[in-house]
C-alpha cells in the first residue's frame, strides 16, 4: 500500500496559489529577458521538472520549444546525491547555437545540474541558464549560476508539485514538508 500522503505530511510549505503566482512572475521575465532572442529552448529534467515545465511554458510569451534529457546520479543514499551523474535519455535535438533554459525542480548539493552544465556546454548552445522552482542555498557544494529561482527553501525534504518520494505523490498540487518520523515506505 502506499501511504495517504495527510499521514506524513508536516506542513504544506508552498500553496497551489502561491506556486502558481511566483510561476507567472518568472514566465514574465523570462519573455522579457529573451524578447530580442531566436531559438529559445527549455530543456526540463526528467522527471522532477515536470509539473513546473508545464505551467512554466505557458506562461512564457516568447515563441519556445522544449525537450527533455533524464539523468541519474549514483548517490551516497536514497535521498542524496554525489558526483557522478550518467545522462539516461538524452536529447532529440541539437542545442548548437540554441538559447538554453534548463529547468529544474530543486537544486540541493548542486553536483547534478553542475555535471549536467557541464555535459550540455560541450554541445555550444548560444546561452545556457537555469531555471529552478526550488532552491535549497544552505545545502550548496558546488557552484552553480541560478539565473531564475522560484523559492529559496531550507533543508527540510519536501515533495508534491513534481518532486517525489520514492516515485510517488509528485502529482500534487502543493510543495508540502515530510515528517519522515510518519513516513512509512511501501511495502
Ligand atoms: P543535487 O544534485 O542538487 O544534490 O540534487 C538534486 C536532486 O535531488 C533533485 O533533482 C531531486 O531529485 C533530489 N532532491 C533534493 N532535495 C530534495 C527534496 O527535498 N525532495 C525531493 N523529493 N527530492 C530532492
Ligand atoms: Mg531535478
Ligand atoms: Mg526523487
Amino acid at each position: 500500500m502506499v501511504q495517504d500522503y495527510h499521514e506524513f505530511l508536516a506542513e504544506v510549505l508552498i500553496s497551489e496559489e502561491q506556486l502558481q503566482h511566483r510561476i507567472h512572475e518568472l514566465g514574465e521575465e523570462i519573455s522579457n529577458d529573451y524578447k530580442d532572442e531566436d531559438q529559445l529552448l527549455l530543456v526540463c529534467i526528467l522527471r522532477g521538472g515536470v509539473m513546473f515545465l508545464t505551467d512554466l511554458m505557458r506562461s512564457i510569451r516568447h515563441p519556445h520549444a522544449i525537450e527533455f534529457m533524464a539523468v541519474s546520479s549514483y548517490g551516497v543514499g536514497r535521498r542524496e546525491t554525489s558526483g557522478q551523474t550518467r545522462i539516461t535519455l538524452d536529447l532529440n535535438t541539437d542545442i548548437q547555437d540554441k538559447n538554453v533554459i534548463l529547468v529544474e525542480d530543486i537544486i540541493d548539493s548542486g553536483f547534478t545540474l553542475a555535471s549536467v552544465l557541464e555535459m550540455l556546454s560541450l554541445r555550444k548552445p548560444r546561452s545556457l541558464s537555469v531555471c529552478t522552482l526550488l532552491d535549497k542555498a544552505e545545502r550548496r557544494e558546488v557552484y552553480v549560476p541560478l539565473k531564475y529561482v522560484g523559492f529559496t527553501i531550507s533543508n527540510k525534504f519536501v515533495f508534491g508539485y513534481g518532486l517525489d518520494i520514492d516515485d510517488y505523490y509528485r502529482n500534487l498540487p502543493f510543495v508540502g514538508v515530510v515528517d519522515l518520523a510518519r513516513y512509512k515506505p511501501a511495502s
